[in-house]
């Protein structure tokens, strides 16, 4: 069954952009996952197409309007009924691996981008609607998130980055970052690559990872750390992401 993505957006030719190439390209062309866009703009009702209004209380910008919104999100509903609905704002729950992965089993997801201010409040009291931020800085709208998300989640879709690998040893999976990677020539401006990824013993190359794995956690990504415990990751398969490269 192919992943479906819909995006809602005042943008539709921005879809599928980098989306279209690469990877999530050659998975859009073997029909893994499949990407519609709903122009937000058909959904409203004046002769100028207009979908936001002033702000209450006043301000600067405008304001995403409710009931245009809401027409724009029941069509997608009534289409999908099976699918989430998410909404892209700095406002909403952070993005992580494990929404990603909740996301990327499902049957695919419609995802609503905000431009100018934001979206009138009362939509996600009015419609099941999960509100969800890429990172604590803004954006100019929500398609730039929207793509991200989607690159996330089409990469975890079976058959996408191959047999060999399901992803499950990269950073975030085990709550950790990953360890470090090094590849030829042995020796670049001076620095080795540490001696035992050259050993061929796999269960110390695999202890020497975890242990990497842990102590750049804790030095970069304190945070982690903290929210997941001090467990260390266990041994990474091996497996490498060979039809990921370009
Ligand atoms: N006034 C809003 C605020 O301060 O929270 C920012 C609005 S931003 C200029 C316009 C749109 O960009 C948002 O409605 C949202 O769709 C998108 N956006 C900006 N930053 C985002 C982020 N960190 N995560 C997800 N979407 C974001």
């Amino acid at each position: 069954m192919t992943w479906a993505a819909t995006v809602l957006t005042l943008y539709p030719e921005m879809f599928p952009g980098p989306l279209g190439l690469s990877l999530a390209g050659r998975a859009m062309a073997q029909e893994i996952w499949s990407l519609d866009t709903v122009q937000i703009r058909d959904f409203a009702t004046d002769r100028h197409r207009s979908v936001d209004d002033t702000p209450a209380g006043g301000g600067a910008g405008m304001v995403m309007r409710a009931d245009i919104l809401a027409a724009a999100v029941d069509c997608v509903l009534e289409r999908r009924p099976g699918a989430p609905i998410l909404a892209m704002t700095p406002r909403g729950r952070p993005l992580d691996q494990a929404l990603v992965r909740d996301l990327a089993a499902g049957s695919g997801v419609s995802i609503l981008c905000g431009r100018f201010e934001g979206i009138d409040e009362r939509l996600f009291e009015g419609r099941p609607i999960l509100p969800v931020s890429i990172g604590d800085y803004v954006l100019s709208g929500g398609e730039v998130a929207a793509l991200t998300l989607l690159d996330a989640c089409v990469r975890l879709l079976p058959g996408v980055m191959g047999a060999a690998s399901s992803g499950d040893d990269e950073s975030f999976e085990q709550g950790l970052l990953e360890y470090p990677h090094y590849t030829r020539p042995l020796i670049w401006e001076g620095r080795r690559i540490p001696e035992v990824l050259r050993s061929g013993d796999h269960a110390k190359i695999a202890a020497w990872r975890a242990s990497r794995a842990a102590e750049d956690t804790r030095l970069r990504r304190p945070d982690l750390i903290a929210r997941h415990g001090d467990a260390r990751r266990p041994p990474p398969s091996g497996a490498r992401h060979e039809e990921e490269s370009d």
